[in-house]
């Protein structure tokens, strides 16, 4: 079977990919102008035919999920307002985006863009291994959010089997895989951890389960995460990246070691984080900016995800010709200055997840006292464990992070029970000090 979803476009020549992406880009340009109030308004002073080289692109003004807010509210038709880029009679399909904060972004699916995303995310599973042979479960019901449809229709496409797990418990889900032998899995990184928790609870070893291969969603996956999933299950692991807003754009290929963007469907930038207006090097840090290339319902231009990553070498073995980024650094909102050391949550997490596997649940809080900065694990550890123990856990884990990130930390153990648990997105860190 073959190795690449689409062999001549994942193998096209670099100049090739950016000289098509180049003009894709000018066509949705010129479309949202012409179709969507948002960018009638938003590039009043842009032509399309002063785009002429690749550099010109950086004249287009970026695009904030704040606009996209702004401009659903109280704007007609509802509930899209002037973010829609077809005709309402044309929306197929109703998704929205699941933040925490704030009202969410409704967003109008045009049966040709749903068609346009899913072809997408095919290359996403194919890259990541998944076939016809895969009995895929998903853990979730999937609810008006968009990851795990796009999963399913994908899925579905690529020819696996697809079991949808919705209304049942995280038990009712492991005997959902024994029953039906489901072979492949996607989920949140938390919530595969779950499963294999909750199958040990009842006696049974998740490699016992089948699982030869999954895909993770909805939240980073830091390579101590995904190693420490590919040992419990015995599976193989794999990365994605994507929003509800920009679609899923890149995903990991066998080689397990960074995601390729799929090509030419986007055209990702990864800045400089001081400027936003250089494109960084290899193995260099850079906000990702993304403009998806083919999906007229909502045309979004030059998103910036506030998502910082690594970019990546080129030539990647697997033979792809797109370009790659390595570690997602972790969200620029999330990355913090604290006592003037730049601290990213993602950190402690690869460090939890990789030496201490004891700890069950844990949050990071950063608080101020006077004009000091406090960091403090709260950590719930393995009832199982002595008070002894719980306490070298928590020193090992004080001395460890110091080693990793240069601050120091106080860290609580909490009784069994007292931390909240997520399915979907997790939000471990608290930073309390208020105007930081
Ligand atoms: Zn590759």
């Amino acid at each position: 079977m073959n190795k690449y979803w689409n062999s001549y476009t994942e193998t096209l020549p670099r100049e090739e990919l950016d000289r098509i992406e180049f003009k894709y880009f000018k066509n949705i340009l010129s479309y949202a102008k012409n179709h969507s109030n948002l960018y009638k308004e938003k590039l009043k002073g842009i032509e399309v035919e002063d785009i002429k080289t690749v550099e010109d692109i950086k004249k287009v003004p970026f695009t904030y999920k704040e606009e996209l807010r702004k401009w659903q509210e109280d704007v007609d038709p509802f509930p899209y307002g002037g973010i829609l880029g077809v005709p309402i009679e044309e929306v197929s399909t109703f998704r929205q985006t699941s933040g925490t904060t704030g009202r969410p972004v409704y967003v109008p699916e045009s049966y040709e863009s749903w068609q346009w995303r899913i072809e997408s995310w095919c290359h996403i599973l194919w890259m990541a291994g998944f076939r016809p042979r895969h009995r895929i479960f998903l853990p979730f019901g999937y609810n008006v959010y968009v990851a795990f449809w796009e999963a399913h229709y994908a899925a579905e496409k690529i020819g696996c089997e697809v079991v949808p797990g919705g209304a049942l418990d995280t038990k009712g889900r492991v005997n959902k895989i024994i029953e039906l032998k489901a072979n492949a899995m996607a989920g949140t990184p938390t919530y595969l951890l779950n499963i294999a928790k909750e199958a040990m609870e009842m006696g049974i070893d998740p490699k016992s389960l089948g699982i030869e291969r999954a895909l993770g969603a909805g939240e980073p996956l830091p390579e101590a995460t995904r190693l420490r999933i590919e040992g419990l299950y015995g599976c193989k692991m794999f990365d994605h990246i994507g929003s509800t807003e920009t679609c899923g754009f890149a995903g990991m290929c066998e080689e397990q070691k960074g995601l390729h963007i799929v090509e030419p469907f986007f055209l990702v930038e990864m800045l400089d984080r001081e400027t936003l207006s250089r494109e960084v090097d290899v193995g260099e840090q850079g906000v990702i900016v993304i403009t998806p290339l083919g999906r007229k319902s909502f045309p979004v231009i030059r998103f910036n995800t506030n998502d910082v990553a690594v970019k990546g070498p080129d030539n990647c073995p697997c033979g792809r010709t797109s370009k790659k980024m390595m570690e997602i650094v972790g969200r620029v909102d999330d990355i913090r200055k604290i006592r003037g050391v730049l601290f990213s949550p993602k950190t402690v997490e690869q460090l939890i997840r990789s030496e201490f596997p004891e700890i069950v649940e844990y949050e990071i809080v950063v608080t101020r006292q006077d004009i000091m900065d406090e960091i403090t694990l709260r950590i719930e550890v393995d009832p199982s464990l002595s008070e002894e123990q719980a306490a070298s856990i928590a020193k090992r884990l004080a001395e460890g992070h110091k080693i990793k990130t240069n601050l120091t930390c106080k860290v609580k153990i909490e009784p069994a029970g007292t931390l909240p648990r997520y399915d979907l997105k997790a939000k471990r860190f608290k930073d309390l000090r208020g105007g930081h």
